[in-house]
């Protein structure tokens, strides 16, 4: 656009601050709202409570079916850790599941096996044979760094107890639809399973849902299984899920359409007599509309920490171990970090070259079919001049688009370039060039990245880092 051709009215001061007006407005309205990560709908869960049945049709194909590639919606196990980092703050560390060899295993677990390394001791006054930890009472910082890592005996009280460190808990997640109420069906979408979902309301009035990540494995798969060896492909029944709690029986898994079926449904009592929602049980396959139902992207809502976010969160643990065992597993993840980092940055850039590549080509396109539309006669004649792009940069709508906007300081705000929406979702952000020698770290809520140094609140989700 030229610059003599701008009428003076338009970029007048006056016409400046009416913006800027326009825009504090907007961001204390939204700061009034406070609901950062309450409006954050992104996931729906479908929480357990202890002692209720709860009606669920399972999606997708469990991992490891034969002859089968599995779809990135698809349910997914892993190992998650709930530790505190070398901050202090809580942190949910989420790791594949082990190899089929040791030495292959993720470097976390590689850690603790050093560390908790096991032999079997003969106990003289009982004559039986007994776990003992070699490394407990020779190196017990150590050992506690690994067990408890960041829990404190004396401020974490019941949190330090059940605390398993970098042990962590074998996982599943599932898509699902529940059938407790008419959310999946509204919506066309499914909710994902948790063990338990908390709706807190903090001192601000603001209201966030913590959900626990996906059903323990143990407990779980196994009672599952023994319905899917009776009835087989658990898409085409409702089953009921009922938390007991207990350490060997943690949960029921019953097939509620056959039980409905066969009017047996007084085998589903919850045990606080609540209503069972018998009539919402569904007798019968999934149906083509819920066929169509979209599901989450499992894979990657919950794919592993990154080696980048154990090394700026987690680094104090590695290198007590290397001081105290002599071993040289920070310098190793400081290499996965740097790795994954460059892999990291070779994907941005040909992401970036596409971007450039589609931008010009719609701009191209856009040329020839106004020059089309004007029905030019003279092949001649030239594109016009005053062209008018895609919109680039970081419009007002993207703004409105991030949670976080509003509470990110100056120099964070002055950092994103641009962000990049996909279906009316944000779906990663564009960075200045100050921030270009810094890592990316991704979101444990949103998944997208941001530099390290933006540590006080993502972006996207406005969730507290
Ligand atoms: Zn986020």
């Amino acid at each position: 656009m030229e610059e003599n051709s701008t009428p003076e009215v338009v970029l007048s001061d006056d016409a400046f601050k009416a913006y800027a007006k326009n825009v504090k407005e907007k961001e204390s309205q939204r700061g009034q709202g406070g609901n950062f990560a309450a409006d954050f709908e992104d996931i729906q869960y479908c929480g357990m409570e202890k002692g209720v049945n709860k009606i669920v049709r399972l999606l997708g194909a469990p991992m490891g079916i034969q002859g089968y590639s599995p779809k990135p919606t698809d349910p997914v196990e892993l190992v998650v850790c709930d530790v505190k980092d070398d901050e202090g703050k809580r942190m949910v560390l989420k790791l594949p599941l082990r190899a089929d060899q040791a030495a292959n295993d993720h470097i976390v677990y590689r850690l603790y096996d050093k560390v908790c390394e096991v032999t079997w001791i003969k106990n003289n006054s009982t004559g039986k044979r007994e776990k003992v930890f070699i490394n407990k009472d020779k190196y017990p910082d150590l050992f506690e760094a690994v067990t408890k890592t960041g829990f404190k005996q004396d401020k974490d009280g019941k949190s330090y107890s059940y605390a398993s460190g970098l042990k962590g808990q074998q996982v599943v997640v599932y898509n699902l639809i529940d059938r407790s109420d008419d959310w999946c069906k509204e919506n066309k979408h499914t909710k994902v399973l948790s063990k338990q979902v908390d709706i807190v309301t903090q001192d601000d009035g603001s209201v966030r849902t913590f959900a626990k990540i996906g059903v323990p494995s143990f407990g779980f798969t196994g009672k599952l299984a023994d319905q899917i060896s009776k009835y087989g492909n658990y898409e085409n029944f409702d089953v009921a899920i009922k938390k007991i709690g207990e350490q060997t029986n943690p949960y029921e898994v019953r097939n509620a359409s056959k039980l409905k079926s066969a009017d047996l449904l007084d085998e589903l009592l919850n045990d606080d007599g609540s209503d069972l929602g018998a009539d919402r049980i569904v007798i019968g396959p999934l149906t083509e509309e819920e066929k169509k139902y979209e599901r989450y992207d499992l894979k990657k809502l919950y794919q592993p920490t990154s080696y980048q976010s154990i090394r700026k969160r987690l680094s104090s643990v590695f290198k007590l171990c290397d001081a105290t065992m002599g071993t040289k597993l920070y310098d190793e993840l400081d290499r996965l970090a740097n790795d994954e980092r460059a892999k990291y940055d070779a994907m941005n850039a040909e992401k970036k070259d596409q971007e450039t590549t589609e931008r010009e080509k719609v701009e191209s396109e856009f040329i020839s079919s106004e020059v089309k539309k004007e029905d030019a006669p003279a092949p001649k004649r030239q594109a016009p001049e005053k062209r008018v792009g895609p919109a680039v940069g970081l419009s007002q709508e993207k703004i409105a688009l991030l949670k976080g906007w509003s509470k990110l300081p100056d120099k964070d705000r002055a950092g994103i370039a641009d962000v990049v929406v996909k279906d009316g979702k944000v779906v990663s952000l564009v960075f200045t060039d100050s921030f270009k020698d810094e890592s990316m770290l991704e979101c444990v809520q949103c998944v997208v990245q941001s530099p390290e140094s933006f540590t006080t609140v993502c972006p996207v989700c406005g969730i507290d880092f």
